[in-house]
């Protein structure tokens, strides 16, 4: 069968069309800068294959509808597109970011599903109505062909009240529904389930610290195959230092920052969103550039990857706490997967809760994944590149099957 994984954002539409016999990807491109004068649509035809090509186009693409149109087409057409008809595609997945409590599980897309995600709209209002306009015109351009929502949050929900209930009025979580759901779910648990495979082990008595840390970071501690914490809360906001989101900050600075420097709440949720994390520190928010600044000897951009890393290292010795026993801890997603420096300052002095790093290990390049813990060191140390593409290809193949569509 071949699954057509759609994620689509306000402004973008990224997407793959993956063969599922032998898992084989044999289209990828992004539909960008949507709605405005010119947009761009990119696509690899088999990448990776000796058959690839590309094709790149720029013109008006005014709205989500069009790019969708263009993704069907460039995927269809001609002779340099990779299946003759739409009808060729079994299944479309979707990547919804908030399913809210409503979602433990992929679910197959119908009008219930549409209203689900709908009333989710208040806890990710910059995600779930991008995340709607792809639903929407995929279900009206493959009609026949069923479609599924994989939820970012969808993983988290087997986080237990305790940590999950912020110490709040009570009210807030009964009517508002405020409480931590947590993100990039469809990472954590396609690395906690390959790291398994690939220490031999059966996830379901595996304890694992999945730490993503790409231009949003977050961890979580996985207990026997179920998230039981993690980092980011009711939005992508909380936890670790991120590209351009701060991560842990007093509740009280809003209030502070409205009094002392005249702030209005959207300024501030602004700037906690785009101009803080490693961005506010230093001014850069790609890693690369941090190291190369770092290296010049800009004290800010060293500082930036102090505060980063000693936030990492702070929540892996919670969740050794919350977990107990841990088996490995995983590293995955952009900056997890490329940058040892991060890696080992991350788990600089932790060797007495016995994780000790192969240095030699450590700063070789991983395109696949690769084992970086001593011989003595207790808790296993992996990088595993994430891929979410094929994540939401598989669970929307198996919640087909089990469905019987
Ligand atoms: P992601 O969100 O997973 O695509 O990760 C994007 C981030 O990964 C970038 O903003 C960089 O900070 C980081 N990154 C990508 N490649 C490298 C690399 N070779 N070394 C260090 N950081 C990298």
């Amino acid at each position: 069968m071949k699954v057509l994984v759609i994620n689509s954002g306000s402004s973008s539409i990224k997407f793959q069309l993956l063969d599922m016999r032998g898992e084989q990807v044999l289209a990828s491109g992004v539909v960008e800068r949507i709605g405005e004068d010119l947009g761009k649509i990119s696509c690899w035809m088999h990448p990776g294959s000796s058959a690839q090509s590309r094709v790149e186009k720029v013109e008006k693409i005014a709205d989500h509808q069009s790019g969708m149109l263009k993704v069907g087409e460039v995927l269809c057409g001609g002779q340099d597109g990779v299946v003759r008809s739409s009808e060729e595609i079994g299944a479309v997945g979707h990547r919804v970011v908030h399913g809210g409590e409503a979602f433990h599980q992929p679910t197959v897309i119908d009008e219930e599903v549409v209203a689900a995600i709908q009333a989710n709209i208040p806890l990710a209002p910059l995600h779930n109505p991008a995340n709607l306009d792809g639903i929407r015109v995929a279900r009206e351009l493959f009609p026949s062909t069923p479609q599924v929502a994989v939820f970012d949050t969808a993983f988290h929900q087997t986080i237990p009240q305790r940590a999950h209930i912020y110490a709040l009025p009570y009210e807030l979580y009964e009517r508002h529904r405020v409480r931590r759901y947590g993100f990039h779910g469809t990472s954590h648990k396609f690395v906690a389930g390959e790291c398994a495979r690939l220490m031999g082990r059966e996830l379901s008595t595996t304890n694992l610290i999945t730490i993503h840390l790409g231009n949003g970071c977050s961890m979580s501690a996985v207990e026997g195959g179920c998230s039981i914490d993690t980092s980011l809360g009711m939005t992508p906001l909380e936890g670790l230092v991120m590209g351009t989101r701060s991560g842990d900050v007093d509740p009280a600075l809003h209030s502070f920052l409205e009094r002392a420097a005249g702030m209005n709440l959207a300024l501030i949720d602004g700037m906690l969103n785009n101009e803080s994390g490693l961005k506010g520190i230093c001014g850069f928010n790609d890693m690369r550039d941090i190291h190369e600044a770092a290296g010049k000897g800009d004290e800010r951009a060293r500082l930036a990857l102090e505060v980063q890393t000693y936030r990492n290292k702070k929540y892996i010795g919670a969740y050794m706490a919350v977990l107990g026993r841990v088996d490995a801890l995983v590293f995955t997603a952009g900056i997890g997967e490329n940058d040892p420096i991060v890696r080992e300052r991350s788990l600089a002095g932790l060797e007495h809760l016995g994780i000790e790093l192969d240095v030699d290990k450590n700063n070789r390049r991983y395109k696949e994944p690769g084992a970086l813990h001593s011989g003595s060191s207790r808790v296993q140390i992996w990088v595993i590149p994430t891929n979410e593409e094929l994540a939401i290809a598989r669970e929307s193949m198996s919640v087909l099957e089990e469905t019987n569509h």
